[in-house]
């Protein structure tokens, strides 16, 4: 673990670098405030800090003060070295944001046991972290394609009308859904229709731009939104569904003929004064034109106003 080390004094610096590393930890040894600050700035920055009181330019007690300033869900442990030990003193490093001190002279011993701590307390904090991120997808993914779930694939397209909006610029909301589907469940089980969610999945993503955006709406129906014009939207649809046509998707040695139907629409600002489940009522009632047409093609419903240049 990197561990920071602010100290002015030459021979403890070098003594606390030497001992440090000996723990087992990567010291980075800076001699004043300041210079701490420009290291915590950086990548990767070290989050277990050692920081001697006094110092020149900037004391630790006021890197403290800075670093705290600085809103962060994964902020730094802060160890303030002091030969100040009164106990007004020691309220004011932590008020400042310390979690804990040592009072110089100190026996080694006592430094290890408390950068311990602060490295227990950072482990923890970075358990906690990866959980909350964990928790976070689960609760916006699905998790057999890995996409944007409903709830979240909605928040997003409204996200991205307000965004079409300040920009004036048009949206495409389409909706595909593959052929058929059950029969596939039917014919090879429920497993091989799992699977070629995934391969379906795989593909719309590859023909994809990486500013579009894609989720699982339904069971076998993927909402797709792309930040294009009329022409451009009809392209990329089409290149979806060819994405299957063309290619059979082979599960467990079967070839199996794939195709999806899309139907979509243009959501067109400033004009266009529908809102997000007007568009996708549209989207649905062309999806199903689509299906009534035959399938595996797209019906692109056209907007009620003609697109900007
Ligand atoms: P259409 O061409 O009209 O869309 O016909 P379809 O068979 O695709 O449509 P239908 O709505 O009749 O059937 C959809 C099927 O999708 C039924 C359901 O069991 C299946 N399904 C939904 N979610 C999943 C899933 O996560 N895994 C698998 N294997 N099947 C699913
Ligand atoms: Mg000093
Ligand atoms: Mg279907
Ligand atoms: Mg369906």
């Amino acid at each position: 673990m990197k561990l920071l080390i602010a100290e002015d004094d030459l021979t403890s610096r070098t003594m606390l670098a030497a001992v440090t590393r000996k723990w087992g930890y990567e010291p980075i040894a800076v001699e004043d405030g300041e210079a701490a600050w420009q290291v915590m700035q950086e990548d990767e920055a070290p989050r277990l800090l050692l920081l001697d009181w006094e110092m020149p330019k900037l004391d630790g007690l006021a890197l403290c003060q800075r670093i705290r300033q600085q809103q962060s869900s994964n902020p730094p442990f802060i160890i303030l070295l002091t030969a100040r030990c009164e106990t007004g003193d020691i309220v004011a490093g932590l008020d400042a944001g310390a979690n804990d001190y040592i009072a110089k002279p100190f026996e080694n011993a006592e430094l290890q046991a408390r950068l311990q701590v602060g490295r227990r307390m950072l482990t923890l904090q970075q358990e906690l972290l990866g959980a909350k991120d964990a928790l976070a997808f689960q609760a916006t993914h699905d998790a057999l394609t890995g996409l944007l779930n409903r709830g979240a694939v909605m928040q997003v397209l409204e996200k991205e009308m307000a965004r079409a909006i300040r920009l004036s610029q048009p949206l495409c909301i389409g909706l595909c859904d593959i052929d058929y589907f059950k029969r596939i469940n039917d014919a090879h089980g429920h497993p091989a229709g799992d699977a070629v969610l995934q391969e379906v999945t795989k593909r719309i993503v590859g023909a994809l731009r990486p500013y579009d955006q894609v989720g699982r709406y339904g069971g076998e129906e993927f909402l797709i939104l792309l930040n294009a014009k009329q022409d451009q939207a009809q392209n990329l649809l089409e290149r979806i569904r060819r994405a299957m046509a063309d290619t059979p998707i082979v599960i467990e040695q079967a070839k199996l003929e794939v195709t999806i139907s899309c139907g979509a629409t243009l959501f067109v600002p400033p004009e266009d004064k529908r809102g997000g489940d007007a568009l996708l009522t549209i989207a649905d009632a062309a999806l199903y034109e689509s299906k009534a047409a035959g399938r595996n093609c797209t019906v692109f419903s056209p907007p009620p106003f003609a697109a900007h240049p």
